[in-house]
């Protein structure tokens, strides 16, 4: 969740997101906008409870029901899957002034930031996303391989939050980070403050952040939840 001076925005929506927001004390119904990085079920599972429960607050501990728009956004392809969940779960899923629209790649202006986005390569409909306001940026990879745009993306950018899910260059398999490649995007992009996550198992024993935090000049950390980050 980034919190700007106005808006609020979820980066993707897993498993346990709503749930967690409130555990942090923000409340759900103040969040803007949610980019999609993609459509697998690890980035959007939270997404029918978010909007279940955003549809029927009444009498929650925050006391109202929604009043701003919530916006929706995801690659080429969300509009079908949203229609795809509206046909199981009907209008439930469906709170007022909800909009819902895709993205290309692009740059787009927004009242208080401006986010760019690009393809990945990881499935058809990826994007990874750079979102800039008060003169500070921050860049999130949702899942992808190694990219020249992705690093254009990156270029300076004050915090990357970047995946890396395979634990080495044998354990490569395709649409995914290994830490090598990780050093490479983050020496190529310069950017200043690198959060590694979406780690698989595996990461953990072969002690993965370490390793990419020893091969790169800037402080490294291992996404964590709940954890705070100030920009
Ligand atoms: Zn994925
Ligand atoms: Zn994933």
């Amino acid at each position: 969740m980034l919190e700007l001076s106005n808006s609020k925005i979820l980066l993707d929506c897993g498993s346990g997101s709503t749930w967690k927001l409130a555990g942090l004390g923000i409340n759900y119904l103040m969040i803007d906008h949610i980019f999609l990085s993609h459509l697998h079920p690890d980035h959007t599972g939270d997404l029918v409870p978010f909007l279940f429960a955003t549809k029927y607050a009444y009498g929650s501990p925050y006391g109202s029901y929604r009043e701003k728009p919530l916006y929706l956004w995801g690659g080429e392809g969300f509009i079908n899957f949203f229609n795809t969940l509206r046909v199981a779960y009907k209008d439930w899923i469906v709170p007022e002034a909800l909009n819902v629209d895709e993205l290309e790649e692009s740059t787009k202006e927004f009242n208080d930031f401006t986010l760019t986005s690009v393809r990945t390569p990881h499935i058809e409909s990826s994007m990874a996303y750079r979102i800039e306001a008060e003169g500070k940026s921050i860049v999130y990879s949702g899942d992808t391989d190694y990219s020249e745009s992705f690093i254009e993306l990156s270029t300076d950018t004050d915090v990357l939050l970047i995946e890396c899910a395979l634990a080495s260059d044998e354990s490569k398999l395709e649409g995914h980070l290994t830490p090598s490649k990780v050093i490479e995007i983050v020496n190529i992009s310069k950017a200043k403050k690198v959060v590694v996550t979406h780690l698989y198992p595996r990461c953990d024993q072969e002690r993965v952040v370490e390793t990419i935090g020893a091969n790169v000049g800037v402080e490294v950390i291992e996404a964590q939840d709940l954890l705070e980050i100030e920009i």
